[in-house]
């Protein structure tokens, strides 16, 4: 066993999942491990844990502003914690999640942990861009890389576990881009596909409408971003995949469709658009995450976006 392992892979593909089962497997009571039902077991499952930590982007800070970045405060506590005993289990075990998120003084403080581990210590960094990493950080961890599994074995796996419709079980597939963690979490958690689907009717038809009601959209997804930043983010992209499918639909690769479910309205917004106007409407949206991500004012970034995005039949 290594004192530190860096999980990368795209958004999604599982490092959270695998993360969550090395530090059960650390810390499991039974002999078959993890086992998934002893007691440490469950209370890591449920985040309880005393000596399973997962550290991340915290908070939102003033005037709505999303932090970004992973604090040195946060490894300086992670420092400390790390210099103590196992409080209830055998290990202690610290998850990074989104290492790339570390600010350079951060990333320092915690290359010196990694340099000298202390005993009962297992640090488990996750990211989705390696490249921005510390090489000094990333020599000194074992590396595991999570790729995109195909779709198909995905797919198989639904109707397998879950005794999802082959239909179903194909979409979920393509909406999980081979991502298996969440292809998982959606067929075991109907609420997720639901929330989905009812965000992806009110793209549908707000795209639709005229000023204000493009504008309502813009002012609610606005304010969400002040709390919930990821969401919005994840709304989004949504609508750039819905978008996709309309390209993909107006070229006659229906093959291609990820929204299987939704190829009626994809083919009338097709029908009224040329290629090039789906394609400066995808360009839209993206700029417009772009935009978010550096911190521009939300609502307006949003009511640009949607005066920009062209009606459809
Ligand atoms: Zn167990």
């Amino acid at each position: 066993m290594s004192h530190a392992y860096l999980i990368s892979g795209p958004h999604q593909v599982g490092k959270m999942t695998l993360a969550m089962d090395v530090a059960r497997l650390l810390n499991c009571e039974a002999d078959e491990r993890p086992c998934g039902e002893c007691n440490p077991c469950k209370r890591i499952t449920g985040q309880l844990h005393t000596d399973v930590r997962a550290i991340r982007v915290e908070g939102t800070g003033r005037e709505g502003r999303g932090r970004t970045a992973i604090s040195i405060d946060q490894i300086r506590d992670l420092q400390k914690e790390a210099s103590l005993k196992p409080y209830e289990g055998r290990y202690r075990v610290f998850i990074v999640d989104g290492a790339e998120q570390l600010t350079e003084e951060a990333a320092n403080a915690l290359l010196k942990v990694l340099e000298e581990p202390p005993e009962e210590v297992v640090f488990l960094l996750l990211t989705a861009d390696t490249g921005s990493l510390l090489p000094t950080i990333i020599s000194r961890c074992q590396r595991i890389e999570l790729r995109p599994l195909a779709l198909d074995i995905i797919a198989e796996e639904l109707v397998k576990r879950f005794g999802t419709e082959r239909e179903q079980a194909n979409e979920v597939a393509r909406i999980s881009g081979g991502k298996p963690g969440w292809a998982l979490e959606a067929s075991g958690d109907s609420d997720m596909l639901e929330r989905r689907a009812s965000q992806l009717d009110t793209v549908e038809v707000t795209l639709r409408q005229s000023i204000e009601g493009r504008f309502a959209y813009a002012e609610r997804l606005g304010t969400a971003f002040t709390r919930n930043r990821d969401g919005v983010l994840a709304e989004l992209t949504l609508m750039v995949q819905w978008w996709r499918d309309v390209l993909v639909v107006s070229q006659d690769k229906t093959e291609l469709v990820t929204n299987l479910s939704r190829l009626d309205a994809l083919r009338a917004a097709a029908d009224g658009l040329s290629s090039d106007a789906v394609a400066s409407a995808i360009k839209a949206v993206q700029e417009t995450m772009s935009h978010l991500e550096r911190n521009v004012n939300p609502r307006l970034a949003l009511e640009n976006m949607m005066l920009t995005l062209p009606t459809i039949n």
